[in-house]
């Protein structure tokens, strides 16, 4: 069932590649990657660290890491860094995709290649995209809960987006109203209360869930989160409410939090992307873009300026019942972590 590699099937897209650029400053003949991060504060871009970083390595490639804090002006002058220090290509997960147009500019006025992993740089000639399918996420998550609406009368429901800025958030909601929208219009969902969570922090979907409750009451049904650090936030306001375990909470990324409390009954449902997956690809393909040869990708992503070539990856619904199928038996997770003893 789980991952399957996604071998890139030839289609559409033919990157040419800019070439071998910015290795200048280099010392030895072997190539270099630059990893520019928007953070590594959430437990999952820790895991794509170091398994990226693992299989470039595989591939006779050394990879600069940078980590930006959330911050674009500290962001770009990570990638600024790393292009003085001569990467061939750079790779990049923006905080704000918008933000990181500039970026590649930067980069490319140096003929490096830029390669957008899991979050799209917006704007920009950006030359690559590796991502899971996120609209899909979106609509996994809704689908969850539009499965559970009571026999009768209405669903309470509250909504946590993702990081504005994000736009993999922007991609997780249009999934989410593709499935809502038709309930919402028909009366079977309310929506009591809605709102972003900055920088997807767990405490902004705290307060999130705080106000919700406050305006709404207790006859909560469901929390739409849209990852599992949003999940921990709201499960947090329903464990002071008495609520935890009585509303329904979806998620995403099967972190390990996330996972354990899919266990205890307090999150009902998860997204899990197979990072290894993710992380291996693209660290194939940055070798690619960094040696100059041409890469093929199936699918293209709208991002404002151009059609960005684009590889989209598989993702699961993961619940209680299929939890050690998929997460566990992956290796993803183990089951003593997820289970305890
Ligand atoms: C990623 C999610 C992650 C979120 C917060 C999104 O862009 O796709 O996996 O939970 O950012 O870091």
């Amino acid at each position: 069932l789980v991952l399957l590699s996604c071998v890139l099937s030839i289609a559409t897209g033919l990157v040419l590649s800019r070439g071998k650029g910015g290795s200048t400053a280099k010392k030895s003949g072997g190539l270099v990657i630059g990893l520019s991060m928007d953070t590594l504060k959430e437990e999952r871009w820790i895991g794509d660290r170091d398994l990226f970083v693992a299989k470039a390595r595989e591939l006779g490639a050394e990879v600069l890491v940078e980590s930006a804090n959330s911050d674009d002006t500290r962001q770009l002058r990570d990638v600024e860094s790393l292009i003085t220090r001569g990467v061939d290509a750079l790779v990049i997960i923006p905080h704000n995709g918008a933000a990181m147009a500039r970026a590649v500019e930067m980069a490319h006025a140096e003929g490096i290649p830029v390669l957008s992993y899991d979050r799209l740089i917006t704007g920009a000639d950006t030359d690559l995209y590796i991502t899971f399918d996120n609209v899909k996420v979106g609509e996994l998550q809704a689908q969850f809960i539009a499965d559970r609406l009571p026999p009768q009368g209405k669903l309470r429901l509250i909504r946590i987006y993702g990081a504005k800025t994000d736009n993999n958030a922007v991609l997780f909601k249009q999934g989410q109203d593709n499935i809502l929208n038709p309930l919402i219009q028909s009366g079977r969902i309310e929506v009591v209360f809605e709102d972003w969570a900055e920088d997807w922090k767990p405490e902004n979907a705290k307060k999130i869930t705080n106000a919700a409750i406050t305006k709404a009451g207790q006859g909560i049904d469901a929390i739409l989160a849209s990852n599992d650090g949003t999940a921990g936030g709201a499960i947090q306001a329903l464990i002071e409410e008495g609520l935890a375990g009585k509303v329904i909470v979806t998620g995403q990324d099967a972190d390990l939090a996330g996972c354990q409390r899919i266990v205890a009954g307090t999150q009902t449902m998860t997204v899990y992307k197979p990072l290894s997956v993710l992380a291996k690809q693209a660290a194939d393909l940055a070798v690619k873009l960094a040696s100059g040869r041409p890469i093929f990708a199936k699918e293209e992503s709208d991002n404002g300026k151009v059609k960005v070539p684009s590889v989209f990856l598989p993702i699961y619904s993961v619940t209680e019942e299929n939890l050690r199928e998929t997460v566990v038996k992956d290796g993803f997770r183990s089951e003593k972590d997820v289970y305890g003893e």
